[in-house]
C-alpha cells in the first residue's frame, strides 16, 4: 500500500517526506538530530534549525525521500 506524503512547514522552509522512497539510511537523523527525530510521530521539526541548515541536510538524503523548498520567513 502506498503511504501518504508528509509535509512539514516552518518559517522559511517546507520539508516533504515520501515514506515510499526512504531507504532508512539514517543520514538525516545523524546529520541534524534536532530536526529529524524518528521517535516522534510528526518526526520532522523543520523549525528546529535555520532554514539553510535544513535545506543542506535534506540535500544529503540519498534517496530523494526528503525534499525542501525555501519559503518566505
Ligand atoms: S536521509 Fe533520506 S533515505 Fe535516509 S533515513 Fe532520512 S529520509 Fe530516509
Amino acid at each position: 500500500m502506498t503511504k501518504r506524503l508528509q509535509t512539514y512547514e516552518a518559517p522559511g522552509v517546507t520539508v516533504t517526506f515520501d515514506p515510499n522512497v526512504c531507504v532508512h539510511s539514517g543520514v538525516c537523523v545523524r546529520g541534524l538530530r534536532a530536526v529529524f527525530d524518528v521517535s516522534r510521530k510528526r518526526w520532522i521539526h523543520a523549525d528546529a534549525a535555520p532554514p539553510d541548515e535544513v535545506v543542506a541536510q535534506v540535500a544529503r538524503c540519498p534517496s530523494g525521500a526528503l525534499q525542501a523548498t525555501r519559503t518566505a520567513e
